[in-house]
């Protein structure tokens, strides 16, 4: 009470907290019955604090803004709010939202590598961490989980989401909703979580940003929508409305997923916000003739907020007036949003108390930073170069992304500082260099550099070294929104490199840092070992220092199918099966007789010059020790579709060093009233386990969680023969067989 005391706004003064919902729709129809339309129409406005500040002034004054974006600065974010809370005719205060996608401060791994670590906890105390950061400039909402499914790599923004699998990504989105937004929405350090984009961008055409999709009702409900109903079930608070057009409808016009699916279907009570200008943008669509048909289109397929293109300011009055919108149309928009301005406790705790800087980069955030690199990263080869052992003295550090401290923080990443990102080659440094010599070379002055001239320097380092490290990858700007590529090799002379330091004969350790899968097949072989690490952010350089040393162990797996070739792609392991099932069999081009008949290369689905296989499966990443899956038991043999499938099977660490293995769990639907991916994850779980141990690993999967959306468009379990498999990746595991009954 005596806190409130200090914020005293129009609407009173409530303790959030015990709001009961009932409470809080009190509170909003009770302000909503004094609210002018042109006040109304000002909440569903937000506008970018790069505007001019006096302009900013004068519309928050007159009440005509709800939120602002992109002000991170505490001392402004009070005196803004100030002028809502105090200087406008209701007092309405105003959500201050920024993209704080993986860290404010403290920088975490892309979410892409958030994903690779398989452990929803290590996601969950990243975005707390952001939160805490972020909120204490008075950030409330962020833009962010990003979960659109993501199964092709030539799309930048496949380094904001969680890869190409749905249920992953649906843990992992969840994770994130419940870290960023805390246990109560009126915690003064949480801040409203956005699922986003919603729906399909991930499958923009040829990895296109912005681009068209395709995607039928059936595929957008098995596949792209289950992770947004995940978020939604975690409380999410609100939704954006993303750029592409679906089968020709653009997401900000399209009342079947923002009001059928959405609200009726999920019980949605929070607000939609459009993605940047998308509203304005389906002029460009040619899906609206003019700005004014835009707002007419957007609001009424149920977008409550305009990010920044105003033309609900500019339009709606008169559309109402027209009677192109009703008022109801309106009165629920300002409805949603105003219930989570309720919600979280806005009206009361308006203000921020400027204590920012002791939680930034705190010791325990850097060390859940560093928790979560060391987790994300994976190793993809390993001929027992790594770990590093105590003959190695002397070590070659090369390539263009040992010391790029900006680099490695990847996309999205406006607040991190450069100064306090610590490096491989600074940790290594730091926390090795007691023990080993260190030479420095990196030859290239950034991973697109196509000069060769030193690479010379770099391999006399190699050649007086026990152990060569090369950190090759790509800068920052390369991956993120409208950072496509139609090449996915390693850029400039980054291969040439790794083929100079090869030609040495000394052992080769390869490090990438990047913000996608990239088609480094030919590095791989030229390289003992490979750690591949998704931008692993401010405390990178630590872990993979420790990940060499052996200080640690690598546990990540690849969260998306890493191609051979670009012209694989769109290539994901829960595939539909085909009438002519791939064979393993590499059939390579240089092998083709001249004249051979049509029928010699057995007639499956495969590319002749790149085979069928990709460079790496899903679910895929090695250890320094080995683990092997026996004794698979299921409770039953046959189920009914409502009850429960227990699968327990033993997990032993064969291998010498202590690890953690991700165990995957994946089913197969052998027939369906619609054809039915090859295998689709349904569970996973981390163990750590000491050399020789073994462990019985338990998963409980209610039979309910093998339904899909069948061929009259419902979501059912369809009885019949299932194959379930357990193992350490998407294509080697033990198997058992089991159906369910009517
Ligand atoms: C992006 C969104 C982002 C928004 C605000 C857009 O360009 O697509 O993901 O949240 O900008 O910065």
């Amino acid at each position: 009470f005596s806190i409130c005391l200090f914020f005293i706004s129009s609407v009173g003064c409530t303790d959030a907290k015990n709001l009961k919902g009932g409470q809080i729709e009190k509170k909003v129809e009770d302000l909503l019955s004094k609210m002018t339309l042109e006040e109304k129409i000002g909440q569903m406005n937000q506008i970018s604090s790069s505007g001019n500040l006096e302009e900013m002034s004068r519309l928050i004054k007159k009440g005509e803004v709800g939120s602002i974006l992109n002000e991170i600065d505490p001392v402004r974010v009070n005196a803004l709010q100030r002028l809502a809370v105090e200087e406008s005719r209701l007092g309405i205060p105003l959500l201050i939202a920024r993209d704080v996608i993986h860290g404010f401060k403290t920088i975490f791994p892309i979410p892409l590598g958030q994903a690779a670590s398989f452990n929803p906890q290590i996601v969950e105390d990243g975005a707390r961490v952001a939160a805490k950061e972020a909120s204490s400039v008075g950030i409330r909402w962020t833009f962010a989980p990003m979960i659109d499914i993501s199964r092709d790599a030539r799309w930048g923004r496949i380094a904001e989401s969680c890869g190409e699998d749905t249920y992953l990504t649906s843990v992992m989105g969840a994770a994130m909703v419940k870290g960023f937004q805390g246990n109560s929405l009126n915690d003064p350090t949480s801040i409203l979580a956005c699922a986003k984009h919603f729906v399909g961008y991930g499958a923009v055409e040829g990895g296109r940003d912005y681009n068209s999709t395709h995607l039928t009702e059936r595929q957008l409900r098995n596949d792209y929508l289950p992770p947004f109903e995940a978020a939604t079930k975690q409380g999410a608070a609100t939704f954006m409305s993303s750029f592409n057009d679906n089968d020709g409808v653009p997401s900000s016009a399209n009342p079947f997923i923002l009001k059928t699916v959405l609200r009726n279907e999920w019980g949605f009570d929070g607000f939609v916000v459009s993605d940047w200008a998308s509203i304005k943008e389906m002029v460009n669509h040619g899906f609206c003739a003019n700005d004014k048909e835009s707002a007419m289109k957007a609001v009424n397929a149920g977008v409550d907020m305009e990010m920044v293109s105003y033309t609900y300011m500019n339009h709606l009055k008169e559309l109402i007036k027209e009677n192109k919108v009703t008022e109801k149309t309106i009165d629920d928009a300002v409805r949603n949003i105003l219930r989570i301005k309720f919600r979280m406790g806005l009206f009361d705790n308006p203000y921020i108390n400027g204590k920012a800087p002791s939680v930034m980069y705190s010791p325990e955030n850097l060390a859940a930073a560093k928790a979560a690199a060391t987790q994300s990263a994976i190793l993809l080869k390993n001929d027992n170069t790594l770990p590093i052992n105590s003959s190695v003295k002397t070590i070659a550090v090369v390539g263009p992304m040992a010391d790029a401290p900006y680099e490695q923080m990847g996309t999205w990443a406006f607040d991190g500082e450069k100064a306090k990102t610590q490096t491989p080659l600074q940790s290594l440094k730091q926390l090795y260099g007691d023990k080993v010599q260190i030479i420095y070379e990196p030859a290239l002055s950034y991973t697109r550099d196509k000069n060769t001239e030193n690479i010379s320097k770099a391999v006399n380092a190699a050649k007086k070294a026990d152990i060569v490290l090369a950190f090759v990858g790509e800068e920052a700007i390369l991956s993120g929104e409208a950072h496509c590529l139609a090449d996915l090799h390693l850029l400039g002379a980054q291969s040439d490199l790794i083929k100079a330091l090869a030609e040495t004969g000394k052992p080769l350790v390869t490090v990438v840092m990047a913000g996608r899968p990239l088609t480094i097949g030919k590095e791989v072989e030229m390289s003992n070992s490979v750690l591949y690490s998704f931008h692993p952010g401010t405390m990178g350089g630590p872990a993979i220092a420790d990940l060499l040393f052996g200080k640690s162990v690598p546990s990540g797996k690849t969260p998306v199918t890493f191609p051979k070739e670009v012209g694989q792609i769109p290539l994901y392991y829960n595939h539909n099966n085909t009438g002519r099932p791939a064979t393993k069999k590499e059939t390579l081009l240089d092998n083709i007789e001249v004249g051979a008949g049509q029928t010699s290369l057995g007639c499956t689905s495969f590319y002749m010059d790149a085979g069928f296989d990709p460079l790496f499966p899903f679910g895929y990443g090695l250890s320094y020790t080995t683990y092997k899956y026996n004794n698979l038991k299921l409770s039953a043999t046959e189920f009914t579709p409502k009850g429960q499938i227990e699968v327990t099977f033993d997990l032993k660490n064969t291998g010498k060093y202590e690890g953690t293995e991700v165990a995957q769990l994946y089913v197969r639907d052998k027939v369906g009233s619609v054809t039915r991916p090859v295998k689709e994850l349904k569970r996973f779980t981390r163990v750590t386990l000491k050399p020789g141990e073994t462990k019985n690993i338990s998963f409980m999967l209610p039979v309910e969680e093998l339904a899909f959306w069948n061929i009259d468009m419902k979501k059912v379990v369809e009885p019949g023969d299932f194959t379930l498999w357990v193992g350490t990746n998407s294509q080697e595991g033990i198997s058992a067989d089991f159906k369910v009954v009517e």
